[in-house]
């Protein structure tokens, strides 16, 4: 702006209206410039003066204020502190009386006090107690085996109560030791039955309660098992050195020997004295003692009196109970080997009569002196550390003294048993000696062990004896001599003739007539050509005349079967195998079906396992079947179980080739799924029968 009014200055020469204007400007300018410069002039001073007051007056004043807040707190704090320690003061007088007052209180509880009439007033009268007594009425129809509240042991339960005893003993020693681990005190508590009244204990008495509960629980325990632990030893050592009682009686269920064969047909059918006089009744009447011809007729029973002995004469008039001669146990006639103890059960009918026999346990062989007193009776002979042998009385250096010495004294083999041995009961005429026997050639291969043909030493005679392996267990051994405990009562041309029966040592063995054709089956393969239809026809009469009989004596087959026929001389065929018959008018089965013939099996026995003689009709359907097809399988191509779907769906086998019409109508008429529409053996006998005469007529 100067210089604007220094330029007009100089050319308007100091004058004029611009001039004017351009100084007013200037003037304007330079006093906005010096207000604007007083202006920065004053802000300076301020600024300077901010900054000294900042850092003398400001900053410090702010340190300050900070100071005194912090100092406010804790003043505050101070002030709340002094508060609750004021409040706090266990030694105050307050605090002192309230504490008194507590005391006092807590003084007052009386713990014994305080529930003394609890249980009076709370308790309910409880249910009354329940008395556990045995049902006597379970053990009616098992009367004199089972007894009430008495352990039984026998064969069945034996090994179960041994190891459930040891069982338990392991459990009591398991209780014992964590009841040992138990801290005195807890046991303490236990003892005296209350815990005590002053302060420890008491304020310790919620882990003693818990301890004692559990104490006593386990002693609860140990007492139970320990009862029931002497129930079980106190069984098992009134056994004593007799032998574990058999739990199953089978002797009802077998028929004796028959020795006199006039006794088969006379007396009434087994069944029929079955359902007239009840079951111990039959048992009695079949348990007819065995005697040679030779041999008197059996004595009255001798009283129970001590002392009291009989022996039965041998022929040759000696006493087969003297100790005089030199004999060892086995040349006695009452040692009868390994005979089982259900044939031994029956031959002992009257008190004192006695035998001794041999038997296997764990495979350690046991003698066993088996004596009828109020029942049977069996006790092992015990062997002394010294190697003699005893009961309970004196020991001997051998069995048969000790026996003989049994016998003389009259003492009672036991205390407990009171057994006295009367009467010693000789070997039957069915038991052979294994050496009677000599063993030929091997004829066949039976579910037991080896057939031979073989010699009896005394006559001579050729005889079938079929072994038992020694290796098999025991009850196989018994249903091996089932076989012959059937056979023995049988006497028919058409049926497998039995000769008797080793049992004297291992192996046990049957001997049975020797039927030269061998079986049934490998016969008529191997002759199918040059059998004849009238040859075909007599076998099946021979196998019906068979049944016939079976029938007649009540008994079921159960595996009627070419391979289960015998062939001998002039083609006469004779029923064999009685492995699985049953002596009974019917016979169900209830162990499962092991091992069931199924293509020659009738429908209801598989069904249902319910066997009749029907059943046995059934398949002498098949074995006439495999006789005129000469040894074909029956149902060929279809596997059992496809077999019996056909059977139950109508299917039978057709005709096989040449075969009488009247014979597979017979055929037909067994296969008839409704057992009672099938003929019984007596009319199917008269059928073929008549059709063999017919034969005949027509062939002459
Ligand atoms: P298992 O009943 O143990 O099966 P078997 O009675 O079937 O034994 O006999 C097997 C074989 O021994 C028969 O197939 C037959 O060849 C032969 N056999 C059995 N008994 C006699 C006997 N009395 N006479 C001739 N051979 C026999």
């Amino acid at each position: 702006m100067r210089s604007r009014f220094e330029e007009h200055y100089v050319k308007s020469g100091r004058g004029g209206r611009k001039l004017d204007e351009v100084r007013d400007k200037y003037q304007k300018a330079c006093r906005k410039l010096h207000l604007t410069h007083n202006e920065y002039v004053l802000l300076l001073c301020e600024a300077a003066e901010f900054e000294k007051d900042f850092r003398t007056v400001l900053l410090p004043g702010l340190l300050e204020y900070q100071q005194s807040v912090q100092e406010g707190f804790v003043v505050a704090w101070r002030q709340l502190l002094q508060d609750l320690a004021q409040h706090s003061d266990f030694t105050s007088e307050k605090y002192k009386d309230i504490h008194k007052r507590i005391d006092s209180s807590l003084d007052s509880i009386k713990h014994t006090e305080e529930y003394n009439d609890f249980t009076e007033k709370y308790k309910t009268n409880p249910t009354e107690a329940v008395k556990f007594s045995f049902d006597e009425s379970l053990t009616e129809e098992n009367a004199g085996k089972l007894l009430p509240n008495q352990l039984t042991v026998d064969n069945l339960t034996v090994e179960w109560l041994r190891t459930k005893l040891s069982d338990l003993e392991t459990n009591i020693k398991d209780i014992q030791e964590k009841k040992s681990t138990f801290p005195p005190l807890s046991q303490e508590i236990l003892h005296n039955g209350k815990s005590s009244t002053n302060d420890i204990s008491a304020s310790k008495s919620s882990l003693g309660d818990a301890s004692k509960k559990e104490f006593n629980e386990l002693k609860c325990q140990e007492r139970k098992m320990l009862r029931q632990t002497e129930l079980i030893k106190s069984a098992l050592n009134e056994l004593g050195c007799e032998e574990v009682p058999s739990g199953c009686d089978l002797s009802i269920d077998n028929q004796p020997f028959i020795n006199n064969s006039n006794e088969q047909g006379d007396g009434p059918e087994p069944s029929l004295i079955k359902r007239a006089l009840g079951h111990q009744k039959i048992v009695n009447l079949l348990k007819k003692p065995f005697r040679r011809k030779s041999e008197p007729s059996s004595p009255v029973a001798p009283p129970r009196t001590k002392g009291r002995r009989e022996s039965t004469p041998h022929s040759d008039g000696s006493d087969p109970v003297a100790l005089s001669s030199n004999k060892t146990l086995m040349d006695e006639e009452w040692f009868h080997g390994v005979l089982p103890r259900e044939e031994v059960v029956r031959l002992l009918t009257q008190d004192g009569d006695f035998l001794v026999r041999e038997t296997t346990r764990n495979d350690e062989c046991q003698t066993v002196l088996s004596v009828c007193w109020g029942g049977h009776k069996h006790f092992i002979v015990q062997t002394t550390a010294e190697g003699l042998y005893r009961f309970e009385g004196p020991a001997f250096p051998s069995i048969r003294e000790l026996i003989l010495y049994q016998f003389n004294s009259g003492l009672a083999v036991t205390g407990r048993s009171g057994a006295i041995l009367h009467k010693p009961i000789p070997r039957e005429r069915w038991e052979l000696n294994n050496d009677d026997v000599i063993l030929l050639d091997k004829i066949g291969r039976g579910n037991f062990g080896d057939v031979y043909k073989a010699q009896l030493k005394s006559s001579n005679q050729d005889v079938a004896v079929k072994t038992c392996r020694v290796t098999l267990p025991e009850d196989h051994k018994k249903k091996f001599l089932q076989e012959g405990r059937i056979l023995k009562q049988y006497d028919h041309p058409n049926i497998v003739k039995l000769i008797g029966i080793c049992v004297q040592k291992q192996p046990i063995m049957i001997v049975m007539e020797l039927v030269p054709g061998g079986s049934l089956l490998t016969y008529l393969r191997k002759n199918s050509a040059i059998l004849t239809e009238s040859q075909l026809m007599n076998m099946c009469l021979d196998a019906s005349a068979g049944m016939r009989y079976l029938e007649s004596k009540n008994c079921i087959h159960r595996d009627l079967a070419a391979r289960n026929c015998l062939v001998g001389y002039a083609n006469i065929v004779k029923i064999s195998d009685f492995g699985m018959s049953r002596e009974e008018e019917e016979y169900i089965v209830s162990d499962g079906m092991k091992q069931i013939p199924i293509k020659w099996t009738a429908p209801e026995a598989l069904n249902f396992g319910k066997y009749t003689s029907l059943c046995d009709v059934w398949s002498y359907g098949i074995l006439c079947w495999e006789i005129f097809s000469r040894g074909s399988t029956p149902y060929s191509g279809l596997s059992n179980s496809k077999a019996r779907e056909k059977i139950d769906s109508g299917y039978r086998m057709p005709a096989p080739e040449n075969i009488p019409d009247e014979m597979y109508r017979l055929m037909l008429r067994c296969w008839e799924y409704q057992p009672e529409n099938r003929p019984n053996f007596e009319q199917i006998f008269t059928v073929v029968d008549t059709l063999c005469q017919a034969y005949k007529v027509s062939f002459l």
